[in-house]
């Protein structure tokens, strides 16, 4: 097994000094797009016009945020995850506001983790704190400090705030903090 370098976690959040949101320049903004203070955009991604993206953000390269997503506060984004807006795509007919109708919205609370090139089919609401593992497909709402994996997803253990897996399982513990966060 190679060595897991990110470990030990740190256990104190990321100062929030709210500086402008850092966009790399091969990113495109559309106009009309919310990017909060001390978000980061990576390389290669796309924000669409209505995207929200809260402050303490970081998009990391190739995702594309669409109209219709809304990340809170400190939502972290693996490269090339995929966000959707639409549940039955078709090229030929129109879908969203243009046909008289709204985009179906994916919606991320605050603290959660979306992992590399997982899948978010909207409508979708991922709960705070939550920890979506890479290359899940996440087809149903997410509670809040679950993680979850697999295709569809499933919910396999729950997380910290700082993100460290506290207990696994499907079965709500009653603690969600793990020792180094409850001191
Ligand atoms: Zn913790």
């Amino acid at each position: 097994m190679p060595k897991r370098e990110s470990s030990p976690p740190s256990f104190t959040p990321r100062p929030r000094p709210g500086e402008p949101a850092k966009i790399y320049p091969t990113a495109i903004v559309q106009p009309g797009a919310t990017i909060g203070p001390d978000a980061v955009v990576g390389a290669f991604c796309f924000v669409a016009s209505g995207a929200r993206i809260g402050p303490g953000c970081r998009i990391q390269c190739h995702t594309s945020v669409w109209n219709g997503v809304i990340l809170e506060a400190d939502v972290f984004v693996g490269p090339a995850a995929t966000f959707t807006n639409v549940r039955h795509p078709r090229a030929a007919f129109s879908r969203g506001p243009a046909a008289g109708g709204a985009w179906d919205e994916t919606y991320v609370e605050r603290g959660a983790t979306v992992g590399a090139s997982a899948t978010l089919v909207a409508p979708v609401r991922i709960g705070a704190h939550a920890m979506i593992a890479a290359g899940a497909v996440v087809t149903r709402d997410v509670p809040s400090h679950a993680i979850v994996a697999g295709v569809p997803a499933r919910i396999i253990g729950w997380a910290c705030v700082c993100g460290e897996t506290v207990a696994r399982g499907a079965r709500r513990p009653k603690r969600l903090q793990c020792e180094a966060c409850e001191g």
